[in-house]
C-alpha cells in the first residue's frame, strides 16, 4: 500500500481492510454472546462511524436494530471539546440495550456527551463499540466495551475517519506521517 496525501499532509498505511474485517468478526461474536435474549439497538454516531457501523451491524448474526445520531466536536485536527448535537434520536430507548457505535474515542468528550444524553432517556444499558481507542488521550471516566484497535494518540484517516471531510472513503486506515528530522 502507498502513502496518501490530503491538504498537503502525508499519511502512511496503518491498519489494513483485512485486519479491520477480522476484528469486526470478533466484536460481532462478543456482542452476540453478551446480548443473548435481547434486541439490541445499534446507535451509529455520524458521520465518522458510518463505515464501521455498517460492517459491524451486518456481521452481528442476531436480530438487532440500528439508528443514527449526528454530532460534531472536531474542527480539523484538534478537538474543540464543544459538542453540537445536529440530528437527534427519534427512537424510544426506554428499557432497551443500546450499543453506541463510534469511529474513535479520543478525549472522550463526544462519547461522554452521547452517554449523558442517552441516560436521560432511561435505557436498560448502554454499551460502547468503537473502531479505534486512544487511551492516552482520554480525559473522561468512560470505558468502551468493544474496541477493535487501541492506538497511540496520533491522527488517523480512512474507513470513515476524515481530514476536513476528505478520506472517509479510503477502505484502509492511515496515520499521519511523522516528519523526519535530520
Ligand atoms: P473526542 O470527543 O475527543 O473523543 O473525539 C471524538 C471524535 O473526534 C471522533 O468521533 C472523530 O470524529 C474525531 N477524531 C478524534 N480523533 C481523530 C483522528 O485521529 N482522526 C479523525 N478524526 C478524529
Ligand atoms: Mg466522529
Amino acid at each position: 500500500m502507498n502513502d496518501v496525501t490530503y491538504n498537503g499532509l502525508t499519511f502512511e498505511p496503518f491498519i489494513t481492510r483485512e485486519q479491520i474485517g477480522e476484528r469486526i468478526q470478533q466484536l460481532a461474536k462478543d456482542i452476540k454472546r453478551d446480548c443473548q435474549g435481547k434486541l439490541p439497538l445499534f446507535l451509529c454516531v455520524l458521520n465518522g462511524a458510518f463505515a464501521f457501523a455498517s460492517d459491524l451491524f451486518r456481521a452481528v448474526d442476531m436480530d438487532a436494530e440500528i439508528s443514527f445520531l449526528r454530532l460534531k466536536s472536531y474542527e480539523s485536527m484538534a478537538s474543540t471539546g464543544v459538542i453540537k448535537e445536529v440530528l437527534g434520536l427519534n427512537e424510544d430507548i426506554k428499557g432497551r440495550t443500546v450499543i453506541v457505535v463510534e469511529d474513535i474515542v479520543d478525549t472522550g468528550h463526544t462519547i461522554k456527551n452521547v452517554i449523558d444524553t442517552l441516560k436521560a432517556k432511561e435505557p436498560a444499558e448502554i454499551k460502547i463499540a468503537t473502531l479505534l481507542f486512544k487511551p492516552e488521550a482520554l480525559k473522561h471516566d468512560v470505558k468502551p466495551d468493544y474496541v477493535a484497535f487501541e492506538i497511540p494518540p496520533k491522527f488517523i484517516i480512512g474507513y470513515g475517519l476524515d481530514l476536513d471531510g476528505l478520506a472517509r472513503n479510503l477502505p484502509d486506515i492511515y496515520v499521519l506521517k511523522e516528519e523526519k528530522k535530520d
